[in-house]
């Protein structure tokens, strides 16, 4: 961990506010709504068979890498409910890692949703937000080049892993720290109550459950908690 982010050094204040708007786009991670009726168990059932005949093979699962093929990655109006998801033809990253959690707590893993800030180009982050603005949604997810995204944290050998369904791959602490493109800036590991009795270290890293950790120099993480108050 502690690496620090040449990138949040540089740019300075600006920086900083940047990832502070960031930070505080979203209190808790999206949360699929249930009806509390058979069309929701209704759906439920259905991602439970959809995954097992697509990732369960030879007595093993596998990572839900059906989850991206099956679905685009956009933006989607929420609230967003069980039932709308078979049906679904795309679903922004809330969505997914929303579904890709349930995937893995239907499996018996100890998973839960995590909030990540990711650093993008400006460029590209540019073009996300026009996206999500020509569909009426907001972009405000993104500052600068740096992006808000949820994934699944996975309990796994004394640790864990991140699974990001939107990349349809495991994000893997040490490239992640790097200076490259989707390098992780901040995570926030929600569901205080899975983690109890399990590892939260992720690389370097011990995370806390309803807290952000900044992948940045000491000093950086401690203006962002100035910037944040
Ligand atoms: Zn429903």
């Amino acid at each position: 961990m502690t690496r620090a982010w040449p990138g949040l050094l540089e740019r300075g204040r600006a920086g900083m506010t940047d990832l502070a708007k960031v930070l505080s786009y979203l209190s808790k991670p999206s949360q699929i709504s249930d009806h509390g009726t058979s069309c929701c168990t209704n759906a439920r059932r259905w991602i439970r068979a959809f995954d097992r005949s697509a990732a369960f093979s030879h007595g093993n699962w596998h990572p839900p890498t059906w989850i991206r093929e099956r679905y685009a990655w956009g933006p989607h109006r929420w609230p967003v409910a069980w039932c709308q998801i078979p049906d679904s033809e795309v679903l922004d990253c809330g969505c997914l890692a929303g579904v890709a959690t349930e995937v893995f707590r239907m499996r018996g893993e100890v998973a839960s949703q995590i909030q990540m800030v990711l650093r993008w180009s400006p460029l590209v982050a540019e073009g996300w937000r026009l996206m999500w603005e020509r569909a009426g949604e907001s972009g405000d997810w993104i500052r600068g080049g740096l992006c808000y995204h949820e994934a699944t944290a996975v309990a796994r050998d004394g640790c864990l892993a991140i699974w990001d369904p939107t990349e349809s791959r495991w994000i893997e602490p040490d490239v992640a720290m790097t200076a490259s493109c989707s390098g992780v800036v901040a995570l926030n590991l929600a569901d205080q109550a899975a983690w109890s009795g399990t590892s939260t270290i992720w690389g370097s890293a011990e995370l806390r459950a309803g807290h952000w950790t900044t992948m940045s120099a000491d000093d950086a993480a401690e203006q962002i908690r100035m910037s944040t108050v």
